[in-house]
């Protein structure tokens, strides 16, 4: 089967075209600045390349670009549309409605909607590009794969705030977790490297990327992770500050004489690693070349967000009584052999031993504890198009049996 993955940001629409029987990406990239000047990149894996300005005034100029690329004689992959047998869209939140891959119906949309105060930046625009698509290819079915579906089989001891009940009960509020499809991803191929059951085994993933979230993964089903109602919580992240005392906002609006909404963009965008290095960057790689310099504040972002990590390691390892594999993944995770080195050293408890020739080592997995290691430790590289693909295949061939 063809997949077009499509993953629709609010001025931005990354895109990729899977064969699900090879698995094989035939073409891939993103329109950038929607709305503003307009970027097109493309590739394919055929060796094409393009990168250009070219206005589109809205997702639908974007999509019809990515469509009109895709068919075409010199530089496309495909004869004509209706060789894409689905289109499957990456959606960030479904609520407590959606626990799995959904075909994309007018009910959906309307659920969608509905959740959209739950995540304004995000689900709006989740909304545009499945508009847009539908709009262009019309008899293409249209599969939604929600960031926090894999996240809802949380129980309530996890998923629950200590807030009084009647808020979850009239405003659903509650962990809902996301990073949900990078997880399940994850999770399933580091039991595949492993070669074991993902039904027998318990997971610890690290994403850390620019957001960075942990999951536990029990016997193929999540138990927790540590976004919460929105992804600000949990870890120390780019520019989000992770977990943080309610009470010292309060503290803070009153002595620097901040509304809610100016609190809350602090906590977003100028906090984390970002905040906490003064400014210097939200990047590891800069943090990195400052505190090889001796920069003070960069160092201690760094290990602030290394000490976050291991505390929840350490955390979930209790909620799961255990662990077999912690696994690291995303920018951070997959190349700061350095960060992980020093996540690890808080572990040697749970009988964690790193090989630093391997932790060095680079690959789409590679298991970095050595042989005596009572847990396996793996770096493994992200691929959210690739299981929003499989994902979508899975659900037309279980509809095509139905029928
Ligand atoms: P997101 O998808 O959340 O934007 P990514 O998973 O792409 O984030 O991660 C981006 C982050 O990964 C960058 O901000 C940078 O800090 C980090 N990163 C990327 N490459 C490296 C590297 N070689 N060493 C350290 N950090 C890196």
């Amino acid at each position: 089967m063809k997949i077009l993955v499509i993953n629709s940001g609010s001025s931005s629409l990354k895109f990729q075209v899977i064969d699900t029987d090879t698995e094989e990406v035939l073409a891939k990239g993103q329109c950038e600045r929607i709305g503003i000047d307009g970027v097109f990149n493309y590739q394919t894996g055929g060796g094409i390349k393009i990168k250009e300005t070219c206005p589109m005034k809205d997702h639908k100029e974007a999509v019809d670009r990515i469509l009109r690329t895709l068919v075409d004689k010199e530089q496309g992959v495909i004869g004509d549309y209706a060789e894409i047998d689905v289109v499957g869209h990456r959606l960030v939140h479904g609520g407590e409605k959606f626990t799995g891959s959904v075909v994309i119906t007018d009910e959906v949309l309307d659920v969608m909607r509905q959740c959209n105060d739950l995540a304004p930046l995000h689900n709006p625009a989740n909304i545009i590009g499945v508009k847009a698509c539908q709009e262009l290819m019309p008899d293409t079915l249209m599969v939604g794969v929600f960031d926090t579906a894999f996240n809802q089989t949380m129980e309530p001891k996890a998923f629950l705030y200590g807030l009084p009940y009647r808020f979850y009960e009239k405003h659903k509020i509650r962990r809902y977790g996301f990073h949900g499809i990078s997880h399940k991803y994850v999770s399933r191929r580091a039991a595949e490297f492993m070669g074991q059951r993902p039904d027998r085994v318990k997971t610890i993933v690290c994403h850390l990327g620019n957001g960075a979230s942990i999951c536990a993964v029990k016997y193929g089903r999540v138990i927790d992770n540590s976004m919460g109602f929105t992804p600000l919580e949990g870890l120390v992240m780019g520019t989000r500050c992770g977990d943080v005392d309610a009470g010292a906002l309060e503290y803070l609006s009153k002595k620097e004489n901040l509304d809610f909404p100016q609190i809350m963009n602090i906590l977003n965008q100028e906090s984390g690693v970002l905040g906490i290095s003064k400014n210097l960057s939200s990047d590891f790689r800069e943090l990195k070349d400052a505190e090889i310099k001796y920069n003070d504040t960069a160092a201690l972002a760094r290990e602030i967000f290394a000490y976050r990590v291991a505390k929840y390691i350490g955390s979930y390892a209790a909620a799961m009584n255990g662990v077999d594999n912690i696994v690291f993944t995303a920018g951070v995770g997959e190349n700061d052999s350095d960060i992980r080195e020093e996540i690890c050293s808080y572990l040697e408890f749970l009988g964690i031993t790193i090989d630093e020739v391997k932790n060095r080592e680079q690959g789409e997995a590679v298991r970095i504890s050595d042989g005596t290691s009572r847990v396996n430790v793996l770096v493994i590289k992200t691929n959210e198009e690739l299981e929003i693909a499989r994902e979508a295949a899975e659900l037309v061939r279980g509809l095509k049996k139905e029928e």
